[in-house]
C-alpha cells in the first residue's frame, strides 16, 4: 500500500530527509533564515514532489526507475511500493500497471528509448489513447531533468480538442488537419484591424526521409522517425505555438503573431535536420519549409494554407533543405502550370500533337537512312510548342504513357510514305520504360499496325532511363531488340555516361550530345571527347551519331573524329510529316549524283 510519505527514493532522495512538516517551528525560522543546505532542499523537493499531482518518475539512460512519486502511483493503479533501491526496469514497472495495456506500454516505453537514444533535453509529449488506459486517456512528458536522468511526468489528459482522438494525429500526438485548420481559422477570425489579436504566420514543413528509413528498416523504424520530428518540431516551438501533422510527412506550424515567423524557419530547417537515433541507427532528414503570414498572403484559412503549400512547393524544388517565403509570382506560375496541365489533358483528344521528323546522314554510304521522330503539339494561342516546354509535364501528370503510344502509332504509319527503307527514331521516355510490358505491348501494335518491318524502327533512350528498374529495364530492351528493333543511346556525354552499361546492353547507336558537337571546331577537350566516343563506337562495333551538326567544320569535324552519322540544321531542320519524303527524296538523289560525279 502507498500510505505516509510515498516518495520512493532509490539513492537520489533519503525518505528520511523529509522533515519539514515536524521541524519545531523555531528551528524552521532558524531555518529560513539561514542559506538552505543541500539536504535541506532535497527535502523540500521530495516533499514537493509528494504532494504533487502530477505523476513523476525519474529513470536513468538505461530506463531504470530511480524515483516514483505518489502521484505516479496513483495513475499507473500500483497498489505495492516498489522496491526502487534494486532499481527496476521502467518496463517492469509499466508491467505492473492494470492501467495500461499492451500497446500502451509499448508506446510509453518506445517514445522514452527514442527520446533518451536522441539526448534531446525536451523528449517531448505523449498522449495514450484513451483505450490504452481505464477511465481517461493518459498524457505523458518527459524531459531530461539532469545529465542521463530523465523525468516521465503523468497527468490526465485534458478534455480539450488536444484529448480528442479526431483532433489530434495518434502518431506523433500533434494537432491534425481538421484541428489545425480550425484553429486557423479562429485566429483569423480573432485578428486584424478592430481584433484582439496579431495577425498569425503559417509554416508548411515538408520532411523527407523517412520513407527511405521505412523501406530500408521497415514501417516502425519510419513511423519512430516521424515522432521523432515531431517531438523536435514542439520543441523548437513555443507554448503558444500550434505545431501539428497534416500528412504523411507534412507538419505545419501556426504561430499566433507573424513576426519573427522567418528566424523560426530558419532554425526549424537545421534542427530537424540534425541525426536522430532510430533503432539503433543513425537517420537523417531534410526539412523544406514553406511560409505564409497573413493578411499579406491570405486573410481565410484555405487560402493562406495554400499560400504556404506553394512556397513549400517552392523550397522543395530547389532543393529541399531550405525555406521560402509565399510571393505573388508564386501564385501565377502555379495558375500557368495549371492551365498548361489542362489544356495537355485535352491536347490528345482534339489532334493537336503532330511529329516533326529530322533526317539522320550517314557518312560511309553520303545518304540519310533514318529520321528521327520529334513530337510537336500545336495549340491554338500558344502557337507550335516544343517537347522541352511541355514533355516533363506529361511525365509528371501521368500522361506520357498514353502520348507515347500514339508517337509509335503515327511515327510508323507516316515512315511508311517514305522511300526505300529510311529507318526511323522514337524518343522513349524513362517513365514508359518503367512499363516494360506496356511499351512492349506498344510497339508490337504501331508495327502490326503499320505493317513497317521492325528492322526500321529505332528507339532511343535516354540513360537515366536505365536507373532503377535495370533487370526488368534491361529484358524489355533484349526483347525489342530480339524482334530487330534498333536500339540507340540519346545524349550520351550528359549523363553517367557508364562503360558497364554499355558492357551491360549491346546498343545499335550511341548518339553524341550536342553539346560536344557545338564546341568541336574550338574546344580541343570537346574534340577529344567526340573522338573517344568514336574510339568507343568503332571498338564496340556500334555506330555513333554527332548530333546538332549545324556547319560545314563541324561536320567534317566529326567525320574526322570517326562518327558513323550525322544529323542536325546543317542536313536539314526537323521537317513537318507533309515535308519529308520531298526531302528525303532531294537528298538522297543529290547524294545520288555526288556518288555518280566522284
Ligand atoms: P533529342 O532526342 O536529343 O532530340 C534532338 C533535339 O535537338 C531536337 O529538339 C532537335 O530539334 C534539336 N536539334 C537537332 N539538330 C539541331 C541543331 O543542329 N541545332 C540545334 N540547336 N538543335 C538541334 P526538340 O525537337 O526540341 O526535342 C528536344 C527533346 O525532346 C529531344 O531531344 C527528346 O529528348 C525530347 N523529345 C522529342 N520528341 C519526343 C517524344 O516523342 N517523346 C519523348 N519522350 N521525348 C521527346
Ligand atoms: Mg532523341
Ligand atoms: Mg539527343
Amino acid at each position: 500500500m502507498i500510505c505516509g510519505r510515498s516518495v520512493f527514493l532509490a539513492g537520489l532522495i533519503d525518505p528520511m530527509d523529509i522533515q519539514v512538516e515536524t521541524a519545531p517551528r523555531a528551528a524552521k525560522q532558524a531555518q529560513t533564515r539561514r542559506p538552505p543546505t543541500r539536504q535541506h532542499a532535497r527535502s523540500l523537493a521530495s516533499a514537493a514532489l509528494d504532494v504533487a499531482a502530477e505523476g513523476v518518475i525519474v529513470c536513468d539512460d538505461a530506463l531504470r526507475v530511480w524515483l516514483c512519486n505518489a502521484a505516479a502511483f496513483r495513475f499507473l493503479g500500483l497498489e505495492e511500493p516498489l522496491q526502487l533501491r534494486a532499481r527496476p526496469a521502467l518496463s517492469q514497472v509499466l508491467a505492473a500497471s492494470p492501467c495500461l495495456d499492451e500497446t500502451g506500454r509499448r508506446t510509453v516505453l518506445a517514445h522514452c528509448a527514442e527520446a533518451v537514444a536522441n539526448g534531446d533535453r525536451a523528449g517531448g509529449e505523449i498522449e495514450l489513447p484513451a483505450d490504452s488506459r481505464a477511465g481517461t486517456g493518459l498524457a505523458l512528458r518527459l524531459r531530461r531533468v539532469a545529465p542521463r536522468r530523465w523525468a516521465l511526468m503523468f497527468s490526465a489528459a485534458r478534455a480539450t480538442a488536444a484529448s480528442d482522438p479526431l483532433a489530434h494525429d495518434p502518431l506523433t500526438g500533434l494537432a491534425n488537419q481538421r484541428r489545425f485548420e480550425a484553429a486557423l481559422t479562429d485566429r483569423l477570425a480573432m485578428a486584424g484591424p478592430g481584433g484582439q489579436q496579431d495577425w498569425p504566420g503559417l509554416l508548411l514543413i515538408d520532411v523527407e526521409g523517412h520513407g527511405s528509413l521505412t523501406e530500408a528498416s521497415g514501417r516502425a523504424a519510419g513511423d519512430a522517425l516521424l515522432r521523432l520530428v515531431g517531438q523536435r518540431l514542439r520543441a523548437a516551438l513555443r507554448e503558444s505555438d500550434l505545431p501539428a501533422r497534416l500528412d504523411d510527412g507534412i507538419f505545419a506550424a501556426l504561430v499566433p503573431a507573424a513576426a519573427g515567423v522567418e528566424t523560426l524557419a530558419r532554425r526549424l530547417v537545421e534542427r530537424l535536420a540534425r541525426p536522430y537515433v532510430v533503432q539503433g541507427q543513425v537517420a537523417h532528414v531534410q526539412a523544406s519549409v514553406g511560409l505564409a503570414v497573413a493578411p499579406r498572403d491570405g486573410h481565410e484559412a484555405g487560402q493562406l494554407l495554400h499560400s504556404a503549400d506553394l512556397a513549400r512547393r517552392q523550397a522543395k524544388a530547389e532543393g529541399a533543405g531550405i525555406y521560402r517565403s509565399f510571393n505573388v509570382l508564386m501564385r501565377e506560375q502555379a495558375e500557368a502550370r495549371r492551365s498548361l496541365e489542362a489544356d495537355l489533358r485535352k491536347a490528345l483528344v482534339l489532334g493537336q500533337f503532330e511529329l516533326f521528323y529530322q533526317p539522320q546522314f550517314n557518312v560511309a554510304t553520303r545518304r540519310v537512312l533514318a529520321c528521327e521522330a520529334l513530337l510537336r503539339w500545336r495549340h491554338p494561342i500558344r502557337g507550335l510548342v516544343a517537347p522541352g516546354d511541355f514533355i516533363s509535364v506529361t511525365e509528371e501528370i501521368g500522361l506520357i504513357n498514353a502520348i507515347g503510344e500514339w508517337v509509335l502509332r503515327t511515327a510508323c504509319q507516316e515512315a511508311m510514305d517514305w522511300p526505300g527503307s529510311i529507318g526511323v527514331a522514337v524518343n522513349v521516355s524513362p517513365l514508359q520504360l518503367a512499363d516494360p510490358d506496356r511499351l512492349l505491348r506498344a510497339v508490337a501494335g504501331a508495327l502490326a499496325a503499320s505493317g513497317l518491318r521492325p528492322e526500321r524502327l529505332e528507339i532511343e533512350i535516354t540513360e537515366s532511363a536505365l536507373f532503377g528498374q535495370e533487370a526488368a529495364t534491361l529484358d524489355c530492351l533484349r526483347t525489342l531488340q530480339a524482334r530487330g528493333v534498333q536500339i540507340s543511346l540519346d545524349d550520351f556525354g550528359t549523363g553517367y555516361s557508364s562503360l558497364s552499361r554499355l558492357r551491360s546492353f549491346r546498343f545499335d547507336r550511341i548518339k553524341i550530345d550536342r553539346s560536344f558537337v557545338k564546341d568541336i571546331t574550338e574546344d580541343a577537350h570537346a574534340r577529344g571527347l567526340v573522338r573517344a566516343i568514336a574510339a568507343l563506337g568503332t571498338g564496340l562495333a556500334l555506330a555513333t551519331v554527332a548530333e546538332g551538326v549545324e556547319t560545314d567544320e563541324q561536320a567534317r569535324q566529326v567525320e574526322y573524329e570517326g562518327c558513323t552519322d550525322l544529323q542536325g540544321y546543317l542536313i536539314s531542320r526537323p521537317l513537318p510529316a507533309s515535308e519529308v519524303r520531298a526531302v528525303l527524296l532531294r537528298l538522297n538523289e543529290r547524294a545520288l549524283l555526288a556518288g555518280a560525279a566522284d
